[in-house]
């Protein structure tokens, strides 16, 4: 209907014109309405063409203002482009509100927030990033950040190599402790996030120093009320029908406690503080593991277990005997624990691809895809019953874990249902150390 409106001014000479003709003027010339027409046609285009540009002027403007006075169609363009405006005006508006909302939010922010592009120079930092950096605003922006954090792991870090989180310490805050942060966005760049985590560590140290006070504190009373156990075990009280089952029954229980405190105090220890130098030395694992077979003995022949080993016997790793013997004790014992009757266990030690390895491989029952996560978590167990029933106390690979991260390594675990699992420990090459075999 629009359409068909906008046509009339341009019919209405042409159908004069044929009124003219049909009225039977034929006689009359047929040249002054065709000038009439024309007129009246260039009067119409020109009109229209002056109302598009002043559409323009005011369309232009960068205010919205209120549109001049027209009619016709002009009238009702004037109005939706104003309307059209107003409401882009106001979404611009809300836009902007918005952004500054969210920019004071980043502004208050306690945790320093930087905003890099893709090749690692500054574009947005907020005022406890200018703080914790000694940065300038807005004079370092465009900078590349790895101009404040020089470390060669951060500059991996910032590159995007490796973890997206790290540890952090600044010369002059002393007593904080920071963990950096990234997260990256695409083609965008990344965010990098300084959050202050000195209250969590200090929480942190506080339940393991807890839990290593309470281990402490317990096994001295607990090598007491052994000690009189095994008098009384050896005592004819022992034979009394009622009363031994009792005592033995206490032993097993007083052994098992002891094995938990045991196993607290060694995680506290290698929990709390980075390796002593002064307490590393050469440790021959070959040795350590002859250790833990010899200790395994009983239940080894018992089982009718194989073991295979493929041990360097001259390759030491340069480390705190606790640790160390720590994993392998752990690490054996559970093969030995876990795999049923007449099964093999392979172990081997020695450099791989520029790690010191050992790996301790059992043809056991395995463990399910979905427990692999969790494994090496304080007293997650598969199977709770299981484990306690044979002496565990589901804090052996926790303590593995902690003793190869302690010295920048790992511990991978890969396992099948109803083929066996694969314990490996990985250590820095640089912890290596040649010497004649300890059996020299
Ligand atoms: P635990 O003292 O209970 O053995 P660990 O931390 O050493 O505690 O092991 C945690 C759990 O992992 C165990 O309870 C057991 O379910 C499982 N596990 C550990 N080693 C093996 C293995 N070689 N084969 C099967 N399951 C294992």
């Amino acid at each position: 209907m629009n359409h068909l409106r906008a046509w009339v001014p341009a019919l209405l000479p042409l159908s004069i014109l044929l009124a003219w003709k049909l009225l039977g003027a034929s006689g009359a010339s047929l040249l002054p309405p065709l000038w009439g027409t024309l007129v009246l046609l260039s009067l119409w285009i020109g009109w229209h063409r002056q109302e598009a540009l002043r559409f323009r002027a005011w369309f232009r403007e960068k205010k919205t203002r209120i549109p001049p006075l027209s009619s016709g169609i002009w009238e009702e363009t004037f109005a939706e482009g104003y309307h059209w405006r107003r409401h882009q005006e106001q979404r611009q508006h809300t836009l902007n509100q918005q952004i500054m909302q969210l920019r004071d939010a980043l502004q208050a922010l306690p945790d320093a927030l930087l905003l890099m592009d893709d090749e690692g120079r500054l574009l947005w930092m907020n005022p406890a990033a200018v703080s914790l950096l000694h940065l300038h605003w807005p004079e370092d922006l465009g900078k590349p950040l790895s101009f404040w954090l020089r470390m060669p792991q951060m500059q991996e870090f910032l590159a995007g190599a490796g973890p997206s989180s790290m540890a952090m310490e600044f010369a002059d805050r002393p007593n904080a402790a920071f963990e950096v942060l990234r997260y990256p966005l695409g083609s965008a760049g990344a965010l990098v996030l300084f959050r202050d985590v000195t209250r969590l560590r200090q929480l942190e140290q506080v339940r393991q120093d807890f839990v290593a006070n309470v281990s402490h504190e317990l096994r001295s009373p607990l090598t007491v009320i052994r000690g009189f156990l095994e008098n009384l075990l050896d005592s004819p009280l022992a034979q009394d029908a009622e009363v031994g089952p009792q005592l033995r029954l206490m032993e097993e229980q007083g052994q098992r406690m002891q094995s938990l405190v045991e196993d607290l105090l060694s995680l506290a220890r290698v929990e709390s503080a980075e390796p002593d130098p002064q307490r590393c030395e050469n440790i021959f694992v070959a040795q350590l593991v002859e250790r833990a077979r010899e200790s395994l003995m009983a239940t080894i022949l018992d089982k009718e277990l194989a073991l295979h080993l493929e041990l360097d016997l001259g390759l030491a790793v340069f480390a705190e005997p606790l640790d160390i013997s720590g994993i392998v004790q752990n690490l054996l014992e559970n093969a030995v624990k876990y795999c049923p009757r007449g099964r093999d266990i392979f172990i081997a030690w020695g450099e791989e691809e520029g790690s010191l390895v050992l790996r301790v491989r059992d043809t056991g029952e395995g463990i399910p895809e979905e427990h692999l996560q969790r494994i090496t978590e304080r007293f997650y167990r598969v199977d709770k019953g299981r484990s306690r029933r044979i002496g565990g106390t589901g804090l052996g690979l926790s303590i593995v874990r902690h003793s190869a991260e302690r010295y920048g390594g790992r511990l991978q675990v890969r396992s099948v249902v109803g083929q066996g699992s694969e314990f490996v420990v990985f250590l820095p090459a640089e912890l290596a150390r040649r010497g004649n075999s300890w059996q020299d």
